[in-house]
């Protein structure tokens, strides 16, 4: 629970603020993207100017995340404030994770930093966080209900599309009645479950199929790990963007042998990102922190620079024992 004088004190930093600046983690997620682009349609709505962003080299909306309605907000990060007088961050635990934009929190006067990351740093002036909530759209949706705001089915969409997300479509065991009650007053707008749930999960390019094929028929099991990568040449090949592979874990991680999933997605750059998931126990978020990245105790993922093979070891060397020594 966030307590009632941290709300009152970001209804009054909104209140007092002309200008306001927000931004959310690099590669946006639904959770992410809907969350910024609600509270900032809302903000927009009465009367504050409003930008926003994520510090991504190549400012692309991932293409599964293009419905959602209030995108005339973003700025690239070029063109978000250096110094701005009230920055809101969404769905980020540090300042890394909002890439070319973490800086701009250093100097930001106020920021508030909206999450649900039991690893969030604390590194706004005022924390909006709760780690008990099932995803940052629940706290956005607090934040939009407190400011007076209204839902209608726009923002809806993009709180919905937050909510799905985080939940797995409802799957995951955060998937609490008060994340029900929330979607049946989001549905309740009007907005198309159907079309959302087939932009963020049922479409793909061709070229996602035979990538994807690679990804699997490259994948390995061992000892309760199952895990695969995908290099860039496979992508470049069918010119798929990074972003379209978000799914792919989701498909990897069914493996009934594994406890523990990985991913490794070679990004434009050559860097390999890292996604990994737990059936239970294991707290992938911790093993991602040591390695540099961090997330949730059952979804995580950080960066490496290393090859596969050493980033893959590096990883299983953080794993407990499967007869249960640490
Ligand atoms: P995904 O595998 O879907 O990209 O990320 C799963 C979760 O891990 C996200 O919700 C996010 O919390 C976290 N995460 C992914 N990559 C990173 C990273 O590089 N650093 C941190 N701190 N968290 C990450
Ligand atoms: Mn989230």
């Amino acid at each position: 629970m966030i307590p009632e004088p941290a709300w009152r004190r970001a209804l009054d930093l909104i209140g007092k603020a002309d200008e306001i600046a927000l931004a959310c983690h690099v590669s946006p997620d639904g959770d992410a993207l809907g969350s910024m682009l609600a509270t900032g349609s809302v903000l927009r709505a009465q009367g504050k100017r409003v930008v926003a962003s994520f510090g991504d080299r190549q400012f692309d909306v991932p293409r599964l995340l293009r419905f959602l309605p209030g995108q005339d907000l973003l700025v690239p990060p070029a063109d978000f404030p250096a110094e701005p007088e009230l920055m809101i961050t969404f769905d980020s635990s540090t300042p890394d994770r909002l890439g070319l934009l973490g800086p701009n929190t250093a100097k930001a006067h106020e920021v508030i930093v909206v999450d649900h990351h039991l690893s969030n740093t604390g590194f706004g002036t005022l924390s909006l966080i709760d780690p008990h909530v099932a995803a940052t759209a629940v706290l956005a949706e607090q934040l939009i209900y407190r400011l007076g705001g209204s839902l209608d089915r726009d923002i809806a969409t993009c709180l919905y599309a937050g909510l799905v997300t985080d939940t797995g479509s409802f799957r995951h065991a955060s998937t609490t009645p008060e994340v029900h009650q929330m979607a049946a007053r989001l549905v309740a707008t009007g907005l198309r479950t159907d079309e959302i749930a087939r932009e963020l999960w049922d479409r793909s390019p061709f070229g996602y199929l035979k990538v994807l094929a690679a990804a699997l028929e490259r994948a390995s099991l061992e000892d309760g790990l199952i895990w695969t990568y995908v290099p860039r040449v496979d992508r470049a090949a069918y010119g798929l963007p990074y972003t379209e592979l978000e799914g792919l874990i989701d498909i990897v991680r069914r493996t009934d042998e594994a406890e523990v999933a990985v991913v490794l997605k070679e990004d434009d750059q050559g860097a390999w990102q890292a996604s990994s998931r737990s059936k239970g126990a294991v707290d992938v978020g911790a093993i991602c922190a040591v390695l540099g990245g961090g997330g949730h105790h059952n979804a995580a993922g950080f960066t490496s620079h290393l090859s596969v093979e050493d980033t893959i070891a590096a990883f299983r060397a953080l794993l407990p024992s499967r007869d249960g020594e640490a």
